[in-house]
């Protein structure tokens, strides 16, 4: 099944039901599906204080005051410090910080299901993968951090992943690595999920120390906490629940007919932006003007793949940027790369150009 996998393995656990995932697509498409169902999104807005109420909680940011009857506090590595606004029995949450070496889509066939070391004390161990999207993933490491915000990658993390990477799998081109990112686990003291009601917070509800995998557990995780919460609401299921979610049309799936016919009704489909990925004009505007747009030049990325191939966004991120001003009525300046104040263009140059 794996010719590449290293000689010196004398075993291995075969998971016939596991399965690779794009994160962003996964998350962003039940985003719009809640969107499009009612749910609001204040975006930008940290929770700095809990005030209990009579009739629930009042959620304080620096300028608004929300009022909720029930809370689910997913906050990531901060649901320790949500969760210990509100009740007595404290939590703590380390930041665990796991670095990831992403490698060119030549590399992609190297394996064909996700290969894992042995999983050891901090987790799963390090992996050889293809992605959905058909790029090689080694990965990650797992080291206890302080810093909650801590997502750089060290040359250190990255040559111990190299090295752990090569026990399992053979040949892994690591010349032709085209970024490395880290990012934090939520790993909570007593080494589980913390999920369900709050004992001494009627109506709040944790999905705190959601570390590796809780990805994976999401799904069954919001059901869980939908039901209780649905119980004790005595909350009926919507009427006329919008199940479906329909996705920014890729125009690599489509005969090359189809794809002709896309461009005569929309000839932005037939102007390439990203020249890594093939991403079209046509496929940014949808990922900018849809339901819960992109409004920086992750949020493209993260949908429809813009800047995430070889050249890392280098060639497509004015147009790109271009594209995020005009669809949303911006000036250039205000084009962040993710949250506000990562501005990419800091003024004009002599000349007002
Ligand atoms: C290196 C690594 C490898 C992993 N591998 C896997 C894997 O193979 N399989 C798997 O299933 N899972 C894996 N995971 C775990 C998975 O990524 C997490 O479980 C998941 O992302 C946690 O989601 P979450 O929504 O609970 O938290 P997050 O995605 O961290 O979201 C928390 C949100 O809360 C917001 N927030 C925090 N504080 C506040 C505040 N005060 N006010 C308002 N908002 C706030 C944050 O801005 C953020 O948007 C891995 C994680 C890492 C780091």
């Amino acid at each position: 099944m794996e010719p590449s996998v290293s000689e010196t393995v004398v075993a291995a656990l075969y998971a016939p039901t596991g399965g690779i995932v794009c994160p962003f697509g996964l998350t962003i498409a039940l985003a719009e599906n809640a969107c499009d169902n009612g749910t609001d999104f204040l975006f930008e807005t940290e929770i700095e204080t809990i005030n209990k109420t009579d009739s629930g909680y009042d959620l304080i940011s620096s300028d608004k005051i929300i009022h909720a009857t029930y809370v689910v506090n997913a906050a990531g590595v901060y649901s320790d410090q949500i969760h210990n606004m509100v009740s007595e029995s404290k939590l703590h949450i380390i930041p665990r910080k796991g670095d990831y070496c992403l490698l060119d889509k030549e590399a992609g066939n190297l394996v064909s299901h996700t290969i894992f070391q042995l999983p050891g004390k901090m987790g799963k161990g390090v992996l050889v993968t293809p992605t959905v999207h058909g790029n090689l993933l080694t990965g990650p490491t797992a080291i206890n951090v302080t810093d909650k915000e801590e997502t750089s990658t060290t040359a250190q993390e990255l040559a111990d992943i190299m090295e752990k990477a090569t026990w399992g799998v053979n040949n892994i081109p690591f010349r032709q690595v085209i970024t490395s990112f880290s990012g934090l686990r939520a790993h909570e003291e007593g080494d589980d999920f913390v999920v369900g009601e709050v004992k001494d917070a009627d109506g709040f509800f944790d999905a705190a120390g959601m570390e590796s995998p809780g990805l994976s557990s999401a799904p069954a995780v919001g059901v869980y906490l939908a039901e209780q919460i649905a119980l004790k609401a005595n909350a009926k299921k919507k009427e006329n629940f919008i199940e479906t979610r329909i996705g920014i049309i890729n125009p690599q799936k489509l005969s090359l007919e189809e794809r002709g016919e896309l461009i005569k009704k929309d000839p932005r489909y037939g102007t390439i932006i990203c020249r890594c990925e093939g991403i079209s004009e046509g496929e940014i505007a949808d990922a900018v003007t849809r339901t819960l747009g992109a409004v920086s030049v992750d949020g493209v990325k993260r949908r429809v793949r813009a800047g995430m191939g070889r050249c890392q966004s280098g060639f497509c991120i004015p147009k790109t940027m271009e594209i995020l001003a005009r669809e949303t009525g911006r000036n250039m300046e205000d084009i962040c790369k993710n949250r506000s104040g990562s501005n990419l263009l800091t003024g004009k140059r002599q000349g007002g150009e």
